[in-house]
């Protein structure tokens, strides 16, 4: 089974390399951000809680995150090659809670990739995407914020890994095609 972490800044093609990943290798994809903008949509009180933390670039408070995604890896571990966590975990609390669910599940991380990206490139693209998205968090103002939040929570998540010989570092800037054959690369040399 392949059960992998997708991490990286805010922009760094997280989303998109998902997509190449469940295709080839047929995972379940779990996208915490997804699944909080669907709740948004469906405007459902868990969604406009949500939406007063994702407009500001602030995180989501751990608990809110936790019920709607434990329940979604128990059930997409079950009968599936594995799946592919895209948004989580987002500090070294949703990582330790994930392990402790997963050894509950008698399943493990595979490994945890981390898309590196310049932080230029990555505000160009987010200003990009903002063109289209009508994502309400990608502005110049929330777009900074959110990379100073990843800087400070989320980058400890892979020294959790690191320390677990789970991570792997990946170039994330060049073509779609060049990052995914990296990314492919150190997935089969895990299998
Ligand atoms: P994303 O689509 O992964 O960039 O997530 C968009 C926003 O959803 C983030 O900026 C957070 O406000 C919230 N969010 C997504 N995943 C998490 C998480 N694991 N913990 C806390 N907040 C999250």
């Amino acid at each position: 089974m392949l059960n992998i972490i997708i991490c990286g800044a805010p922009g760094c093609g997280k989303g998109t390399q998902s997509d190449l990943m469940v295709e080839k290798y047929e995972l379940k994809h779990l996208s915490t951000g997804d699944l909080l903008r669907n709740e948004i949509a469906l405007k459902s009180d868990l969604g406009l809680e949500a939406e007063s933390y994702i407009s500001k670039g602030n995180l989501v408070p751990d608990k809110m995150i936790f019920d709607i995604l434990s329940k979604a890896i128990a059930e997409q571990t079950k009968n599936s090659k594995g799946i592919i966590l895209d948004g989580f975990p987002r500090n070294v609390a949703q990582a330790e809670a994930l392990e402790t669910l997963m050894a509950s599940l008698n399943k493990e991380i595979t490994l945890l990739i981390d898309l590196n990206v310049d932080n230029e490139e990555l505000i160009d693209r987010l200003i990009k995407r903002g063109e289209t998205s009508g994502r309400s968090d990608d502005n110049l103002e929330t777009i900074k914020k959110r990379l100073a939040i990843y800087e400070q929570k989320t980058a400890p998540v892979s020294d959790f890994y690191k320390q677990k010989n789970k991570y792997a570092a990946i170039n994330g800037m060049g073509t779609i095609d060049e990052i995914f054959g990296r990314i492919s690369s150190v997935i089969d040399s895990k299998r």
